[in-house]
């Protein structure tokens, strides 16, 4: 991992600003893996969702109440070093995972501890659409009736609020 491309990222706390909103830090974030990306293999940008995360509309996908707080964000996402650039991407995509993915508020049943989260897919080959259940931990993908996924390979990003209405999973 070069430790320079690491610090160069926590420059992003330079900049009080980056930190005064969810929506901020989202982009604060994606700008720099943005203009860093030549330093990610696709694969590895791909392996974390980053390819789809860059590509989210925050306006739109920003969760109301993630499960950090901004101010203890440094302290969190700057713990220590990264072990390897996956390590560094994997934390970059788990915390723009959590501002832009809703909950379920149900525990996922292979790995028990993490809550599944909604997921808005699309069949590549006949064009369906559905909203299913994922772990971002273990990768369980389900039905939003509980059936355990059977679709094959589908492209997935985060569902919004929008989505999850117009399935009907949530009103207003
Ligand atoms: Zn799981």
């Amino acid at each position: 991992m070069n430790e320079k491309l690491w610090y160069n990222f926590m420059e992003i706390f330079d900049n009080k600003d980056n930190l005064k909103s969810y929506y901020n830090y989202y982009l604060a974030i994606v700008n720099w893996v943005r203009k860093n990306k030549k330093f990610f293999k696709k694969e590895v940008l791909e392996r974390n969702r980053l390819d789809v995360l860059l590509e989210l509309d925050p306006t739109v996908y920003i969760v109301d109440n993630p499960d950090f707080s901004l101010e203890m964000e440094l302290s969190r996402i700057g713990q220590d070093v990264p072990a390897s650039i996956n390590n560094f991407a994997m934390r970059i995509g788990d915390t723009l995972f959590e501002l832009v993915s809703i909950k379920s508020g149900s525990n996922c049943p292979k790995c028990i501890y993490d809550e599944l989260r909604y997921i808005f897919t699309v069949n590549e080959i006949t064009s369906e659409e559905k909203v299913a259940l994922e772990c971002n931990s273990c990768g369980w993908t389900e039905y939003i009736d509980g059936g355990k996924w059977n679709d094959g390979t589908v492209k997935a990003i985060p569902a919004s609020k929008k989505d999850l209405m117009r399935f009907g999973i949530i009103k207003e």
